[in-house]
């Protein structure tokens, strides 16, 4: 059997491909590795019925091609934690601190010197191709660290900028691009990934899993689930062969995977460069912990439930009602690796209670994504030299391959995942800038 198109992955990006491709009148079919839909999007349901999200999970005003798809199916976007009551906490190696009262006016005009120069910089930047910046080289071999130092950064303003970066779980600013940085302000309409009023202050309301949810059940049974690929052949047709053997043909393929087990695919006839191009690029491992308590602790010591930290986790969010997310990032990974079985939730909690002092029962739940072979990792990293190492071929597509998810967008984010998802669908359709996929009501 031959179809027109196979979507490799039932991610949010191939989902969303999958979904536009049959709209647009193409036979489709979405072939999938885990039992599961969603990819990185996952969710499960407690005991007493609260559905936790175990991956992506918020969204914020920038991110325009989310909110168009959430409101074409009808989805209704909430506020976030970005809205809770109460002051942001930080559990600093020297004390916890409520408020940013341990910046000094010195450290705060030092960063806003540096996110305004940032800003600025940023504006000539084109997203989609930042390499043609004429200081892109530079820009790239630089990091936020030098950045921020080369802008007269005290040093309690980089310690500030280190919170962040291990808040959102990007690894340290010491091995962040300036140009990556730059990129993904630009492809945020000129708003910093620090401003989490415009980057995270939306979700779904029932959860992210909703999207997953109503995607999966238009494509029916145009999606293999447990149908892990090893190899691609493209060519006239394409053949797509499964673990299992089975041989699959199209017309095209979109290949829908994260970079990390992308490199295990076998991909043939495809040129030198952009095999090169998609096997240079790197994802930061990361381990998102969920905790479920039975009341809004942080409330009592008038916390936000915005917890950053210098210690032995990224800090917390209020995830949903007596519920806090937790990112650990790259720096954290040897540690919780290393540990013995549960001391990962211990110093967790000790963490937690820390910032709130004690409480009772705690369903703690984790999701170690940088050792699952299908992810591989949580976002795209881009360390200094990574943007012009992986070159200009970033997010393109070699007809009749193409890629998409949110690997192959500025920022990654779910926002990337459906951005390049419906941009490539319509690659395929041959429909590229004939259709508007933000509606000025989302703008
Ligand atoms: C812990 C965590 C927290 C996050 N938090 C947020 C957040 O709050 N807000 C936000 O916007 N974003 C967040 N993200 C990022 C966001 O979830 C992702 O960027 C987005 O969901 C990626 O979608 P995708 O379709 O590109 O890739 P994926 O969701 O990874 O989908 C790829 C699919 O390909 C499949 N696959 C892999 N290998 C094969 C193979 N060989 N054969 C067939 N199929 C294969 C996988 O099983 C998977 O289903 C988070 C991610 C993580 C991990």
């Amino acid at each position: 059997m031959k179809v027109d198109v196979i979507v490799v992955g039932a991610g949010l990006g191939g989902l969303a491909c999958a979904r536009d491709l049959q709209a647009g009148g193409a036979d489709v079919l979405v072939v999938e590795a885990r039992g599961r839909t969603g990819g990185r999007v996952e969710a499960t349901t407690l005991a007493d019925g609260r559905v936790l999200q175990l991956g992506g999970e918020i969204c914020g005003t920038v991110h325009l091609a989310y909110r168009a798809l959430a409101a074409e199916l009808g989805l209704e976007l909430v506020p976030s934690y970005t809205d809770a009551p109460g002051v942001d906490a930080y559990d600093l190696v020297d004390g916890v601190v409520f408020g940013d009262v341990w910046l000094s006016d010195e450290d705060r005009d030092a960063l806003a010197r540096m996110e305004d120069e940032l800003l600025a910089l940023a504006r000539r930047i084109d997203p989609e191709a930042p390499l043609d910046h004429d200081d892109a080289v530079a820009l790239d071999s630089m990091s936020v660290g030098d950045f921020a130092r080369a802008h007269g950064a005290t040093a309690g303003a980089t310690r500030r900028l280190e919170l962040s970066s291990t808040y959102t779980a990007g690894g340290t600013i010491e091995r962040l691009s300036v140009l990556g940085e730059l990129r993904a302000i630009a492809a945020g309409g000129g708003h910093s990934p620090r401003d989490y009023s415009m980057w995270e202050n939306l979700k779904i309301d029932g959860g992210s899993s909703v999207l997953v949810d109503v995607l999966t059940a238009g494509l029916g049974d145009r999606i293999r689930l447990s149908s892990p690929v090893s190899r691609i052949v493209i060519g006239t047709p394409c053949q797509v062969v499964l673990v299992s053997g089975e041989i699959l043909i199209a017309d095209s393929v979109v290949c829908a995977v994260p970079v990390g087990p992308l490199r295990g695919i076998d991909v043939a006839g495809l040129s030198a460069e952009r095999l090169r191009s998609l096997h240079r690029q790197r994802e930061i491992p990361a381990s998102k912990a969920v905790v479920a308590l039975e009341s809004q602790v942080w409330e009592r010591v008038g916390c936000t439930g915005q917890i950053l930290s210098e210690r032995e986790t990224g800090g917390f969010w209020v995830q949903d009602k007596n519920t806090l997310s937790s990112m650990n990032g790259p720096d954290l990974q040897g540690l919780i690796a290393a540990a013995p079985p549960g001391v990962e939730t211990e110093q967790l909690l000790a963490s937690l209670r820390r910032v709130v002092g004690d409480f009772g029962p705690a369903t703690t739940l984790w999701r170690h994504w940088g050792r699952d072979p299908y992810t591989l990792g949580y976002v795209s990293h881009w360390a200094p030299g990574d943007l012009v190492a992986v070159g200009p071929l970033h997010g393109t597509h070699e007809p009749p391959f193409y890629v998409a998810g949110s690997d192959h967008w500025a920022a990654g984010y779910m926002e990337g995942a459906i951005a390049t998802g419906r941009a490539t669908a319509l690659h395929v359709l041959g429909r590229s800038g004939e259709v508007e996929l933000y509606p000025a009501a989302i703008q």
